[in-house]
C-alpha cells in the first residue's frame, strides 16, 4: 500500500468510513484505519454502530418485540400459539449475522471505492504524518496525507465505585451479548440505552429495574411525550425509580448489590446482572502524538469549529469524538461535509433538524425544539396534536397508543419541532425533518395529501390540529 494519501481517516464507524466513501467518490486518494476486531478475530469495520451499537440493538428489539407479541398480542388476532419459547442462543447468533453482513458490506464498498483499508490502530503525529500500528502486531508503518479526519467513537463513561467486570456488571456489549435471560436485570441510567436494551430484556423475560438518577424521566424528549412514553413503559412492567444514586455496587457471590439513595435514604438491591449505561465520551486514547496540534476540550471532545476543524492545520475530527449529538446519522452526515470541504466544496450540516428516536416500544422521535425550549426561549408558538387512538391504521394494526404533537411559529406558521410516539415514530419523523429543512409550515403538511389508511395521517391531523381544523378530533 501507499504511504501518500490526499485523505487519511482515523476510525471506521458511522463518521470515518462513510466519509472515505465520499472522499473517494470525490477523487481523493484515500486510506480508512480501524481497530475493531469482530467476534471472528477479523477487521470488522463499522465501529460502535455496526458492531455493538445501534445494528445488534435493534437486531435484538426485533426478536423480543416478535416473542412479546408471541405471548401477549397475538391472540387479539385469533392467533393461539402455545409453548411459546425462546432460544437466546439462537437470537444472538442471528444478530451476529446480521452485525457480519453489514460489516463485510463496508469492506467491500472500501474495495469497491479503491480505499486502502489498515486493520489496526492510528496514531496522528506532527504534519499529518500517522502511525500505523497493525492489529496483528506486525510492523507499524507511517503514512501522510494532505487531510487527515479523525473519527476515533466514544466508550461507556463507568460511575465510582461501579466497576465494569464483563460478567455481572456490563455496558452495552455485554447486553448485547448475554447467554441466557437474566432473572433480575438492574439498570443504572434511564436513558437511551437503559430503555432500549432493557426494553429487549424485559420482553424476553427478566425483571427489570432501572436507576436514574433525576428526578425527571426523560427531559431531552418533549414533557407531554416524557409522560406518555412513562405510562406505556410503567404498563409493560420496567420498573423505572427516579432519583436514585448508585452509591456502589459489587458481585456477592454470584449476585450483583448495589447500594443506593434515594429520598427514603439508602438501601441495597440485588440482581443477576447489572447494565451501567449512564452517557458516553469521546474516545482518544492513544490516537494523538506529542506534537499533533490538535486541541482537546475539558470534557475530552477534540475540539472543532463550526466546519469540524481541528486546531491543527488539515486535520478534521466528527463524529462521537466532538461536540453535538452522539448519534450515527450526525457523524455519517458530518463526515459527507468533511469530505466535501476538503474537496473544495461547500457543505453545511443543520444541526437544528437533526432527528432523534429511541426504538423502544412504541417508538420515540423527535425533530426541533421541545415545548419547554420554545417556552425558555420567549418564542411564541401554536401546538396541534393527534392521538393514535383516533388513527385507522394504528388501530387495524393493533397499536392505538401515542401521539403525534407539533409546534410551530404563531407568527410564520414554520415548523419549530416535532415530537412523536408511537408505531413507526422512526419512519414518520422523515417527514417533519424534510419540511424542517425547507423552513416548511404547518400549513405546508396540512395541504399535503397523505395516504389513507397511513398512520402518517396523524402528522398530517397534527398539522391541521395546529390551525384548529382537524377532521378526526374535536379541535
Ligand atoms: P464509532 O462508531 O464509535 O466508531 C469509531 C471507530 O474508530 C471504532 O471502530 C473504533 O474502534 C475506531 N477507533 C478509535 N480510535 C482508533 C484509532 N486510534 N485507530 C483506529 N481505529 C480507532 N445512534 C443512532 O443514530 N441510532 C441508534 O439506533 C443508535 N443506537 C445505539 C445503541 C447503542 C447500544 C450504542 C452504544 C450507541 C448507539 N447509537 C445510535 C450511537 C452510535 O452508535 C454512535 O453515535 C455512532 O457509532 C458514532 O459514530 P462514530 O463514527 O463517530 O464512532
Ligand atoms: P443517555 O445520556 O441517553 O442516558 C444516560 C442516563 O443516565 C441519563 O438519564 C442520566 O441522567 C443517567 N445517569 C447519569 N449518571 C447516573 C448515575 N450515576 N446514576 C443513575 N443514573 C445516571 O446515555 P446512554 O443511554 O448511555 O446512551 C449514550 C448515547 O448513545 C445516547 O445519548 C445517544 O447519543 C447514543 N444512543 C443513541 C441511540 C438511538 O439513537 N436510538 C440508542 C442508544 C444510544
Amino acid at each position: 500500500m501507499s504511504d501518500k494519501y490526499d485523505v487519511i481517516v482515523i476510525g471506521g464507524g458511522p463518521g470515518g468510513y462513510v466519509a472515505a466513501i465520499r472522499a473517494a467518490q470525490l477523487g481523493l486518494k484515500t486510506a480508512c484505519i480501524d481497530k475493531f476486531t469482530g467476534k471472528d478475530g477479523k477487521a470488522a469495520p463499522g465501529g460502535t454502530c455496526l458492531n455493538v451499537g445501534c445494528i445488534p440493538s435493534k437486531a435484538l428489539l426485533d426478536s423480543s418485540k416478535h416473542f412479546h407479541h408471541l405471548q401477549h398480542d397475538y391472540a387479539d388476532h385469533g392467533i393461539n400459539v402455545k409453548d411459546a419459547s425462546i432460544d437466546i442462543s439462537k437470537m444472538i447468533e442471528r444478530k451476529d449475522g446480521v452485525v457480519k453482513k453489514l460489516t463485510g458490506g463496508v469492506s467491500q464498498l472500501f474495495k469497491g471505492n479503491k480505499i486502502d483499508f489498515f486493520h489496526g490502530t492510528g496514531s496522528l503525529g506532527a504534519g499529518r504524518k500517522v502511525t500505523v500500528n497493525p492489529a496483528d502486531g506486525g510492523d507499524a508503518q507511517e503514512i501522510t496525507a494532505d487531510n487527515v479526519i479523525l473519527a476515533s467513537g466514544s466508550v461507556p463513561i463507568s460511575i465510582p465505585n461501579v466497576a465494569f467486570d464483563g460478567e455481572y456488571i456490563i455496558d452495552n456489549e455485554g447486553a448485547l451479548d448475554l447467554t441466557e435471560t437474566p432473572k433480575r436485570l438492574g439498570v443504572i441510567g434511564a436513558g437511551v440505552i437503559g430503555l432500549e436494551l432493557g426494553s429487549v430484556w424485559k420482553r424476553l423475560g427478566s425483571e427489570v429495574t432501572l436507576l436514574e438518577a433525576m428526578d425527571s424521566f426523560l427531559p431531552v424528549a418533549d414533557a407531554d411525550i416524557s409522560r406518555q412514553a412513562a405510562r406505556e413503559f410503567g404498563k409493560q412492567g420496567l420498573d423505572i425509580r427516579l432519583g436514585t444514586l448508585v452509591r456502589s455496587a459489587s458481585v456477592v457471590d454470584g449476585e450483583v448489590v448495589v447500594t443506593l439513595e434515594d429520598k427514603d435514604g439508602e438501601s441495597q438491591l440485588t440482581f443477576d446482572r447489572l447494565l451501567v449505561c449512564v452517557g458516553r465520551k469521546a474516545y482518544t486514547e492513544g490516537l494523538l502524538q506529542d506534537g499533533s496540534g490538535v486541541e482537546l476540550l475539558d470534557n475530552g471532545q477534540i475540539k472543532v469549529d463550526d466546519h469540524s476543524r481541528t486546531t491543527a492545520d488539515g486535520v478534521w475530527a466528527i463524529g462521537d469524538c466532538v461536540r453535538g449529538p452522539m448519534l450515527a446519522h450526525k457523524a455519517s452526515e458530518e463526515g459527507v461535509a468533511v469530505a466535501e470541504l476538503i474537496a473544495g466544496k461547500p457543505a453545511h450540516i443543520h444541526f437544528d433538524t437533526v432527528p432523534w428516536v429511541i426504538y423502544t416500544d412504541p417508538e420515540i422521535a423527535w425533530v426541533g425544539k421541545t415545548e419547554k425550549q420554545l417556552k425558555d426561549e420567549g418564542v411564541a408558538y401554536r401546538s396541534g396534536s393527534f392521538p393514535f387512538a383516533a388513527n385507522g391504521r394504528a388501530l387495524a394494526g393493533g397499536s392505538g397508543s401515542g401521539l403525534v404533537k407539533m409546534l410551530a411559529d404563531e407568527e410564520t406558521d414554520e415548523i419549530l419541532g416535532v415530537h412523536i410516539i408511537g408505531t413507526n415514530a422512526s419512519e414518520l419523523i422523515s417527514e417533519c425533518v424534510v419540511t424542517m429543512e425547507f423552513q416548511g409550515a404547518s400549513e405546508d403538511l396540512a395541504r399535503i395529501v397523505h395516504a389513507h389508511p397511513t398512520l402518517s395521517e396523524a402528522v398530517h391531523e397534527a398539522a391541521l390540529h395546529v390551525d384548529g381544523r382537524a377532521i378526526h378530533r374535536g379541535n
